[in-house]
């Protein structure tokens, strides 16, 4: 069995997706357009509604297709099947474009690997979306995300998932993320190490379980993975 483990999340912690699923909706408002389908107002308006309903849909209301669907019915379209295919291809042909890796994730994917650190991805999200930022950001190990598991995070399912695709004991893996409640206390609630991932200096919530650390940048991170003890 292997000694020890870092798991990740992606956006904000490993990568920034720039809002590519805001862009690729955005992109299907000039096809319903197109379609005769009705916009509901300008386009700030418009980019407003959108951002509320992809924040519903990560905070678990419903899956991303229904979320697409809803987006397509709501401006007048009753056939959206074509809609969630054409979503999904855009987002995807938008990733290698858009997502960006934080500065020295890659190297230090290397250095875990090097090191013998078994590593994963448990990410809120839709496949393959998420496996191909983790790519993206220089990730190639197993990734994990919320819509295949059926559970997202701060679900304890979902690190349950996780830390049997690990095969490491949850307190000898590292959790790095940086929200305090899906990663940080999700993490800890089932039984993992939580790392904070606080790359812009930001103050931890009141009442919100803390973190076992906090780490600023990817040094941090490596520091962690050479601290853990086998119990
Ligand atoms: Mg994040």
């Amino acid at each position: 069995m292997p000694t020890c483990a870092v798991a990740f999340d992606i956006d904000h912690t490993l990568a920034i997706d720039n809002k590519i699923e805001r862009i690729a909706l955005l992109r299907l408002l000039c096809r319903i357009d197109r379609e005769g389908g009705t916009l509901l107002g300008t386009l700030d308006e418009e980019t407003t509604a959108i951002d509320a309903l992809l924040e519903r849909q990560r905070a678990g209301a419903c899956e991303i297709d229904e979320a697409v669907q809803r987006f397509v019915y709501d401006r007048g379209i009753t056939d959206a099947g074509a809609y969630v295919a054409d979503f999904r291809a855009i987002v995807l042909s938008l990733v290698d474009h858009i997502v960006v890796p934080l500065p020295g994730v890659p190297r230090m994917l290397r250095e875990l690997r090097a090191a013998g650190i078994v590593t994963a991805v448990l990410s809120n999200g839709w496949s393959p979306l998420q496996q191909r930022k983790a790519t993206r950001a220089g990730f190639d190990g197993p990734v994990l995300a919320s819509a295949d598991i059926g559970a997202s995070k701060p679900d304890a399912r979902a690190f349950a998932a996780l830390v049997e695709r690990l095969g490491v004991r949850g307190d000898c893996t590292w959790y790095v993320g940086d929200d305090p409640i899906a990663d940080v206390a999700g993490a800890r609630a089932a039984g993992l190490r939580a790392a904070w991932f606080n790359a812009e200096g930001q103050r931890y919530p009141d009442g919100v379980t803390p973190p076992d650390a906090e780490v600023k940048d990817v040094d941090g991170v490596l520091r962690l993975a050479s601290l853990i003890e086998v119990r």
